[in-house]
């Protein structure tokens, strides 16, 4: 598998530090409103990284915080008259309805910035201690010159924006000793959410938490750091610069970043005011609808958001589930049985197209490319199973699309809800079936149901039912 690294500038071949797992952190969004569909576009491509991940057989370690102390979300607070941290868990609670529209999968940590303060605190001492840090009058800052790898990642000539920089340092506006060095630590201001520490009653600086959670719930070095590129300088750097003097050890060996989520050519963002909402998408669209609209493209192009590409979104993603559907349909009436030889043989075909859809994703996760893959495979189902086809086969092809478009994190299967008398109705004639000791008849009911995800439990008092 190969993956693009923004630190070397190019393809390399994914060798994890531990073989068969993947320690991955994705920096999350800073909570004090309704994501927007730009903050969506990291969340979707990294989960369809790490299903991809999933698929090669890799245990997953995904890390993703939420900003949850920040100018932003203070600002809002005090606009509403309510906590910070009504504010954060508020956003928190609503990001996560949106990752679920999404089928973005939960992290396996989401850790909060204001859980881990003492972290953050140890790890500013450390850096004290070691020279990387020093404080004037309660703000602590880092000592970019002090680590000669800083800009290793970003590529930037630090002598230019050193110059850009400069004028504050000259007109005593700022009080740091370069213009690149950046805040670990800063005080209160009347009315903000504090922390006691050896330097002043305050709070941590951004690139910190990023740093601190990092180390705590992956380890010193961990397989893939990842983000929006607008994230490459400074928060990469400077969490670069934290974690690799504080530990010693090379922080991440792989850096991801994906593109930005584009209207009319300039980037989506809270700031410009050219953002929508998943929320208002949620309101004209399935979510899946804009979870196949980001992989429509490769994460490291720019790519443009238009009613017309959402709508060929909705229709691509409808002719798969029109073949998974017509597959259902043709399963229901095929000939039950042992796949005939010439099915057997034809199986290498369709095995064929699985072979594509992992060339493109081992190439730099080209979800495009494995679309295209998909569409073959629909094609061939809709040109090629028929009603001469076993059950077994049909169920294969079919099968092989779901399985597909799971990687992508993306739903082919129309689940029907079954009603409730449809279900008592079943079990009524399961009931029957076993009393007049048609076990077979019996067991197909409850595989039925249980495909549902209904599960029988035959207790004393008579059949019980429950949804998964
Ligand atoms: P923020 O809440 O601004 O820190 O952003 C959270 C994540 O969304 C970061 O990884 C950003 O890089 C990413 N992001 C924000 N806006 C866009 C956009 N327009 N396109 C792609 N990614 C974005
Ligand atoms: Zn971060």
């Amino acid at each position: 598998m190969k993956v693009y690294n923004t630190q070397s500038k190019r393809k390399e071949e994914f060798v994890p530090l531990v073989p068969g797992k993947v320690s991955m952190y994705v920096c999350g969004p800073t909570v004090y409103n309704y994501i927007h569909i730009g903050n969506a576009r990291p969340m979707i491509v990294f989960d369809t990284v790490r299903r991809y991940m999933e698929h090669k057989g890799y245990e997953v370690n995904f890390v993703s915080n939420f900003t949850d102390v920040d100018d932003k979300i203070i600002a809002k607070a005090n606009e509403e008259g309510v906590t910070s941290k009504e504010i954060s868990e508020r956003y928190i609670a609503e990001c996560k309805k949106d990752m679920e529209g999404m089928n973005v999968k939960p992290a396996t940590t989401h850790p909060l910035a204001t859980q881990e303060i003492d972290g953050m605190i140890e790890m500013i001492s450390t850096l004290m201690e070691k020279g990387y840090a020093y404080n004037v009058n309660g703000t602590v800052y880092f000592r970019t010159r002090k680590f000669s790898e800083y800009g290793k990642l970003s590529h930037k000539n630090l002598d230019d924006l050193r110059a850009g920089n400069r004028s504050l340092l000259v007109t005593g506006e700022d009080q740091k000793e370069d213009p690149l060095d950046f805040v670990l630590w800063k005080p209160k201001k009347e009315g903000e959410p504090y922390w006691e520490s050896p330097w002043s009653d305050g709070r941590p600086g951004w690139h910190i938490e990023c740093s601190v959670m990092s180390k705590k719930y992956l380890g010193e070095e961990i397989d893939i750091h990842a983000g929006g590129e607008d994230l490459i300088f400074p928060h990469h750097e400077n969490e670069i610069a934290q974690s690799e003097c504080c530990n010693g050890k090379v922080f991440a060996r792989y850096w991801l970043h994906n593109a930005f989520l584009n209207i009319d050519n300039r980037k989506m963002s809270k700031s410009l005011g050219n953002f929508f909402t998943v929320r208002e998408i949620s309101e004209k669209y399935d979510l899946q609808v804009l979870r196949f609209f980001m992989l429509s493209a490769h994460y490291r192009s720019p790519l443009n958001f238009s009613a017309e590409l959402m709508e060929s979104s909705k229709n691509a993603l409808e002719r798969i589930k029109n073949a998974v559907s017509n597959l259902g349909y043709l399963l229901d009436a095929a000939a039950a049985g042992d796949m005939t030889e010439a099915e057997q043989a034809e199986l290498a075909n369709v095995n064929a197209f699985e072979a594509k859809f992992d060339e493109a994703m081992d190439d730099d996760f080209n979800t495009a490319d494995a679309i295209a893959a998909i569409f073959e495979l629909v094609k061939y189902a809709n040109s090629s199973v028929n009603s001469g086809n076993t059950k077994a086969f049909v169920q294969n092809v079919r099968d092989e699309i779901i399985k597909l478009c799971d990687i992508l994190g993306l739903i082919a299967e129309e689940k029907e809800e079954l009603l409730d008398e449809e279900i008592e109705k079943l079990i009524e004639e399961r009931q029957a079936a076993r009393k007049a000791k048609n076990f077979a008849r019996a067991d197909e009911i409850r595989n039925q149901l249980l495909e549902k995800g209904i599960t029988l439990l035959d207790t004393r008092e008579g059949v019980k039912w429950k949804r998964a």
